[in-house]
Protein backbone atom coordinates (compact mmCIF):
# COMPACT_ATOMS: atom_id res chain seq x y z
CA UNK A 1 0.00 0.00 0.00
CA UNK A 2 1.13 3.79 -0.57
CA UNK A 3 1.04 4.11 3.53
CA UNK A 4 3.39 0.86 3.79
CA UNK A 5 5.46 3.11 0.96
CA UNK A 6 5.71 6.08 2.81
CA UNK A 7 6.70 4.49 5.99
CA UNK A 8 9.22 2.18 4.89
CA UNK A 9 10.78 5.64 2.97
CA UNK A 10 10.28 8.14 6.82
CA UNK A 11 11.26 5.28 9.09
CA UNK A 12 14.56 6.04 11.44
CA UNK A 13 15.64 2.99 12.28
CA UNK A 14 17.62 1.63 9.22
CA UNK A 15 21.05 2.25 8.65
CA UNK A 16 20.18 4.33 5.66
CA UNK A 17 17.59 6.79 7.22
CA UNK A 18 20.23 7.21 10.28
CA UNK A 19 23.36 7.81 8.23
CA UNK A 20 21.39 10.59 6.08
CA UNK A 21 19.82 12.21 9.50
CA UNK A 22 23.89 11.95 11.14
CA UNK A 23 24.81 13.40 7.50
CA UNK A 24 22.16 16.28 7.31
CA UNK A 25 22.71 17.85 10.89
CA UNK A 26 26.16 17.12 10.85
CA UNK A 27 25.59 15.24 13.94
CA UNK A 28 28.61 13.24 15.82
CA UNK A 29 28.26 11.06 18.63
CA UNK A 30 28.98 11.71 22.18
CA UNK A 31 30.56 8.40 23.52
CA UNK A 32 30.09 9.57 26.73
CA UNK A 33 26.24 10.12 26.66
CA UNK A 34 26.34 6.61 25.74
CA UNK A 35 25.13 6.74 22.59
CA UNK A 36 24.08 4.05 20.21
CA UNK A 37 21.53 4.43 17.80
CA UNK A 38 19.34 1.24 16.77
CA UNK A 39 19.11 0.94 12.83
CA UNK A 40 16.93 -2.22 13.43
CA UNK A 41 12.81 -2.89 12.88
CA UNK A 42 12.64 -6.06 14.58
CA UNK A 43 14.16 -5.13 17.36
CA UNK A 44 12.01 -1.83 17.63
CA UNK A 45 8.77 -4.30 17.05
CA UNK A 46 10.08 -6.72 20.31
CA UNK A 47 10.88 -3.36 22.50
CA UNK A 48 7.14 -1.82 21.49
CA UNK A 49 5.18 -5.25 21.49
CA UNK A 50 6.88 -5.72 25.36
CA UNK A 51 5.28 -2.33 26.45
CA UNK A 52 1.77 -3.09 26.08
CA UNK A 53 0.90 -0.49 24.79
CA UNK A 54 -2.63 1.48 23.03
CA UNK A 55 -4.31 4.76 22.20
CA UNK A 56 -4.76 5.10 26.17
CA UNK A 57 -1.49 4.85 27.33
CA UNK A 58 0.85 6.86 27.70
CA UNK A 59 5.09 6.00 27.23
CA UNK A 60 8.00 7.80 29.04
CA UNK A 61 11.33 7.54 26.50
CA UNK A 62 14.38 8.34 28.16
CA UNK A 63 17.38 9.47 25.97
CA UNK A 64 15.12 8.93 22.12
CA UNK A 65 18.50 10.26 20.11
CA UNK A 66 17.31 11.02 16.61
CA UNK A 67 14.10 9.22 17.55
CA UNK A 68 13.88 5.68 15.90
CA UNK A 69 11.66 4.51 18.96
CA UNK A 70 9.97 7.69 19.46
CA UNK A 71 8.28 7.26 16.24
CA UNK A 72 6.99 3.62 16.55
CA UNK A 73 6.06 4.61 20.49
CA UNK A 74 4.20 7.62 18.81
CA UNK A 75 1.95 5.09 16.69
CA UNK A 76 1.39 2.57 19.41
CA UNK A 77 0.72 4.73 22.64
CA UNK A 78 -1.69 8.23 23.61
CA UNK A 79 0.74 10.19 24.43
CA UNK A 80 4.53 10.46 23.91
CA UNK A 81 7.37 12.18 26.55
CA UNK A 82 10.76 11.64 25.44
CA UNK A 83 13.23 13.09 27.83
CA UNK A 84 16.70 13.95 25.86
CA UNK A 85 19.79 15.18 27.36
CA UNK A 86 21.70 16.13 23.99
CA UNK A 87 20.69 19.59 22.99
CA UNK A 88 22.38 18.85 19.74
CA UNK A 89 19.49 16.34 19.04
CA UNK A 90 16.79 18.55 19.95
CA UNK A 91 16.20 20.09 16.39
CA UNK A 92 16.27 16.93 14.79
CA UNK A 93 13.80 15.42 17.24
CA UNK A 94 11.63 17.98 16.12
CA UNK A 95 12.70 17.55 12.02
CA UNK A 96 11.69 13.91 12.55
CA UNK A 97 8.42 13.37 14.76
CA UNK A 98 6.88 16.75 12.84
CA UNK A 99 4.36 14.94 12.00
CA UNK A 100 3.75 12.67 15.20
CA UNK A 101 0.82 13.42 17.06
CA UNK A 102 0.77 13.82 21.01
CA UNK A 103 4.17 13.57 21.19
CA UNK A 104 6.52 16.05 23.46
CA UNK A 105 9.94 16.19 23.30
CA UNK A 106 11.65 17.84 26.74
CA UNK A 107 15.30 18.69 26.18
CA UNK A 108 17.27 17.61 29.75
CA UNK A 109 18.61 15.41 32.21
CA UNK A 110 16.17 12.42 33.68
CA UNK A 111 18.29 11.82 36.42
CA UNK A 112 17.83 15.48 37.53
CA UNK A 113 14.16 15.93 36.31
CA UNK A 114 11.31 16.26 39.15
CA UNK A 115 9.66 13.49 37.81
CA UNK A 116 6.25 13.20 40.01
CA UNK A 117 5.44 16.74 38.42
CA UNK A 118 6.69 15.82 34.36
CA UNK A 119 3.88 12.97 35.30
CA UNK A 120 1.23 15.11 36.52
CA UNK A 121 1.92 17.53 33.47
CA UNK A 122 2.57 14.80 30.77
CA UNK A 123 0.19 12.13 31.51
CA UNK A 124 -2.68 13.31 33.35
CA UNK A 125 -5.27 12.01 30.59
CA UNK A 126 -3.71 8.49 29.57
CA UNK A 127 -4.63 4.97 31.98
CA UNK A 128 -1.24 4.22 32.87
CA UNK A 129 2.35 4.90 31.78
CA UNK A 130 5.34 2.88 30.82
CA UNK A 131 9.05 3.56 30.89
CA UNK A 132 10.56 2.25 26.91
CA UNK A 133 13.66 3.20 26.04
CA UNK A 134 17.07 2.12 24.39
CA UNK A 135 19.03 3.77 27.57
CA UNK A 136 22.29 5.35 27.87
CA UNK A 137 24.49 2.36 29.60
CA UNK A 138 26.72 4.37 31.72
CA UNK A 139 23.94 5.34 33.94
CA UNK A 140 21.25 2.72 33.49
CA UNK A 141 21.16 1.58 37.35
CA UNK A 142 20.67 5.20 38.81
CA UNK A 143 17.90 5.81 36.32
CA UNK A 144 16.45 2.63 36.71
CA UNK A 145 16.30 3.23 40.56
CA UNK A 146 15.31 7.15 40.35
CA UNK A 147 12.30 5.58 38.97
CA UNK A 148 11.39 2.92 41.04
CA UNK A 149 12.18 4.55 44.40
CA UNK A 150 10.09 7.65 43.68
CA UNK A 151 7.53 5.23 43.44
CA UNK A 152 6.16 6.70 40.07
CA UNK A 153 2.61 4.89 38.84
CA UNK A 154 4.16 2.79 36.43
CA UNK A 155 3.27 -0.08 34.33
CA UNK A 156 5.45 -1.92 32.27
CA UNK A 157 9.96 -0.46 32.44
CA UNK A 158 10.69 -2.09 29.42
CA UNK A 159 14.27 -1.15 28.60
CA UNK A 160 17.53 -1.80 26.13
CA UNK A 161 20.32 -2.22 28.60
CA UNK A 162 23.40 -3.97 29.13
CA UNK A 163 23.33 -8.10 28.54
CA UNK A 164 24.98 -8.40 32.28
CA UNK A 165 23.08 -5.81 33.84
CA UNK A 166 19.59 -7.57 32.79
CA UNK A 167 20.96 -11.20 33.74
CA UNK A 168 21.68 -9.61 37.40
CA UNK A 169 17.89 -7.80 37.66
CA UNK A 170 16.72 -11.17 36.89
CA UNK A 171 19.25 -13.28 38.56
CA UNK A 172 17.62 -15.57 41.42
CA UNK A 173 19.37 -16.75 44.29
CA UNK A 174 22.01 -19.31 44.20
CA UNK A 175 24.35 -17.62 41.47
CA UNK A 176 27.18 -15.06 41.40
CA UNK A 177 24.62 -12.77 38.86
CA UNK A 178 22.63 -12.42 42.28
CA UNK A 179 23.37 -9.35 44.37
CA UNK A 180 21.68 -6.43 45.73
CA UNK A 181 20.75 -5.01 42.21
CA UNK A 182 18.71 -8.29 42.10
CA UNK A 183 17.25 -8.12 45.02
CA UNK A 184 16.21 -4.20 44.56
CA UNK A 185 14.45 -4.76 41.04
CA UNK A 186 12.77 -7.73 42.32
CA UNK A 187 11.35 -6.01 45.46
CA UNK A 188 9.47 -3.69 43.10
CA UNK A 189 9.04 -5.31 39.88
CA UNK A 190 8.71 -8.78 38.51
CA UNK A 191 11.26 -8.84 35.87
CA UNK A 192 11.35 -10.76 32.21
CA UNK A 193 14.44 -10.81 29.75
CA UNK A 194 12.99 -10.57 26.65
CA UNK A 195 15.35 -10.63 23.78
CA UNK A 196 19.46 -10.50 23.68
CA UNK A 197 20.51 -8.32 21.01
CA UNK A 198 23.59 -8.36 18.54
CA UNK A 199 26.03 -5.73 18.44
CA UNK A 200 24.95 -5.32 14.61
CA UNK A 201 22.30 -3.62 15.25
CA UNK A 202 23.54 -0.13 16.49
CA UNK A 203 25.39 2.61 14.81
CA UNK A 204 27.75 3.53 16.56
CA UNK A 205 28.26 -0.49 17.84
CA UNK A 206 28.75 -0.78 21.36
CA UNK A 207 31.57 -3.26 23.17
CA UNK A 208 29.58 -4.97 25.34
CA UNK A 209 26.44 -7.19 24.41
CA UNK A 210 22.95 -5.80 24.82
CA UNK A 211 19.55 -7.56 25.95
CA UNK A 212 15.71 -5.75 26.20
CA UNK A 213 14.27 -6.28 29.95
CA UNK A 214 10.93 -5.94 30.92
CA UNK A 215 10.08 -4.95 34.59
CA UNK A 216 6.52 -5.11 35.17
CA UNK A 217 6.05 -3.21 38.56
CA UNK A 218 3.70 -4.88 41.14
CA UNK A 219 1.10 -3.93 43.15
CA UNK A 220 2.92 -3.52 46.40
CA UNK A 221 6.46 -4.75 47.50
CA UNK A 222 7.32 -8.66 46.95
CA UNK A 223 7.82 -8.15 50.59
CA UNK A 224 6.39 -6.91 53.68
CA UNK A 225 8.83 -4.45 55.11
CA UNK A 226 9.08 -2.71 58.39
CA UNK A 227 11.39 -0.08 57.44
CA UNK A 228 12.40 -0.40 53.30
CA UNK A 229 15.34 1.43 54.13
CA UNK A 230 16.63 -0.68 56.62
CA UNK A 231 15.79 -3.83 54.15
CA UNK A 232 17.94 -2.55 51.79
CA UNK A 233 20.93 -1.81 54.04
CA UNK A 234 20.45 -5.18 55.55
CA UNK A 235 21.02 -6.43 51.59
CA UNK A 236 23.53 -4.69 51.13
CA UNK A 237 25.53 -5.56 54.02
CA UNK A 238 25.09 -8.91 52.99
CA UNK A 239 26.69 -8.30 49.72
CA UNK A 240 29.30 -6.55 51.11
CA UNK A 241 32.30 -9.05 51.32
CA UNK A 242 30.85 -11.85 48.55
CA UNK A 243 33.22 -14.55 49.61
CA UNK A 244 32.43 -13.98 53.37
CA UNK A 245 29.40 -15.54 55.30
CA UNK A 246 26.28 -14.13 56.23
CA UNK A 247 27.11 -13.86 59.98
CA UNK A 248 30.76 -12.40 59.26
CA UNK A 249 29.19 -9.65 56.93
CA UNK A 250 26.27 -8.75 59.09
CA UNK A 251 28.38 -8.80 62.16
CA UNK A 252 30.00 -6.49 60.34
CA UNK A 253 26.81 -4.23 60.21
CA UNK A 254 25.51 -4.63 63.70
CA UNK A 255 29.08 -4.74 65.95
CA UNK A 256 30.93 -7.66 66.88
CA UNK A 257 29.55 -7.44 70.50
CA UNK A 258 26.12 -8.59 68.71
CA UNK A 259 27.64 -11.67 66.92
CA UNK A 260 26.35 -14.39 69.38
CA UNK A 261 23.10 -12.85 68.84
CA UNK A 262 22.92 -12.15 65.88
CA UNK A 263 23.99 -16.32 65.62
CA UNK A 264 21.11 -17.36 67.36
CA UNK A 265 18.74 -14.64 65.19
CA UNK A 266 19.57 -15.97 62.08
CA UNK A 267 19.26 -19.78 63.38
CA UNK A 268 15.92 -18.91 65.22
CA UNK A 269 14.69 -17.12 61.71
CA UNK A 270 16.01 -20.99 59.89
CA UNK A 271 18.60 -19.38 57.97
CA UNK A 272 22.19 -20.95 58.43
CA UNK A 273 24.64 -18.25 59.67
CA UNK A 274 27.72 -19.45 57.31
CA UNK A 275 25.36 -19.40 54.00
CA UNK A 276 26.29 -16.39 52.27
CA UNK A 277 24.48 -13.79 51.02
CA UNK A 278 23.93 -14.84 47.35
CA UNK A 279 21.85 -17.40 48.48
CA UNK A 280 18.84 -15.49 50.46
CA UNK A 281 15.94 -14.90 49.06
CA UNK A 282 13.77 -11.64 49.19
CA UNK A 283 11.84 -13.68 52.11
CA UNK A 284 14.68 -14.47 53.86
CA UNK A 285 16.47 -10.71 53.95
CA UNK A 286 13.07 -9.31 55.07
CA UNK A 287 13.03 -11.87 58.38
CA UNK A 288 15.71 -10.51 58.79
CA UNK A 289 15.45 -7.11 58.96
CA UNK A 290 12.48 -7.27 60.71
CA UNK A 291 14.03 -9.29 63.38
CA UNK A 292 17.09 -6.67 63.62
CA UNK A 293 14.50 -4.09 64.05
CA UNK A 294 12.51 -6.22 66.73
CA UNK A 295 15.76 -6.80 69.00
CA UNK A 296 16.47 -2.41 68.47
CA UNK A 297 19.14 -2.77 65.54
CA UNK A 298 17.99 -0.48 63.49
CA UNK A 299 20.07 2.68 64.11
CA UNK A 300 22.94 0.87 64.09
CA UNK A 301 25.51 1.64 61.59
CA UNK A 302 28.09 0.14 60.23
CA UNK A 303 30.77 -0.90 62.26
CA UNK A 304 33.89 -2.09 62.11
N1 LIG B 1 16.55 6.02 21.60
C1 LIG B 1 17.63 6.17 20.64
C2 LIG B 1 17.78 4.90 19.85
O1 LIG B 1 17.35 3.86 20.34
O2 LIG B 1 18.34 4.95 18.75
C3 LIG B 1 18.96 6.56 21.31
C4 LIG B 1 19.46 5.64 22.41
S1 LIG B 1 21.07 5.99 22.99
C5 LIG B 1 21.54 4.38 23.58
C6 LIG B 1 20.87 6.85 24.53
C7 LIG B 1 20.34 8.29 24.43
O3 LIG B 1 20.22 8.81 25.77
C8 LIG B 1 21.23 9.27 23.70
O4 LIG B 1 20.44 10.00 22.79
C9 LIG B 1 21.79 10.19 24.79
O5 LIG B 1 22.08 11.49 24.34
C10 LIG B 1 20.66 10.16 25.81
N2 LIG B 1 21.05 10.43 27.22
C11 LIG B 1 22.23 10.14 27.82
N3 LIG B 1 22.21 10.49 29.12
C12 LIG B 1 20.96 11.02 29.35
C13 LIG B 1 20.31 11.60 30.51
N4 LIG B 1 20.96 11.66 31.69
N5 LIG B 1 19.05 12.07 30.38
C14 LIG B 1 18.41 11.99 29.18
N6 LIG B 1 18.96 11.47 28.06
C15 LIG B 1 20.21 10.99 28.14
Amino acid sequence: SKAAVKQAGTEVATPKRTKEIIAKYGFSFKKSLGQNFLIDQNILNNIVAAAELDETKGALEIGPGIGALTQRLAQAAGKVTAVEIDNRLIPILKDVLAEEAHTTVIHGDVLKLDLKQLFAEQFADVSGVSVVANLPYYVTTPILMKLLEEKLPLEHIVVMIQKEVAERMAAKPGGKEYGSLSVAVQYYCVPKVVCTVPHTVFIPQPNVDSAVIKLSLREKPAVDVPDEDHFFRVVQASFAQRRKTLANNLTAFVGKERREALTEMLLSNDIDPIRRGETLSLVEFARISRSMLEAGWGTQSVSS
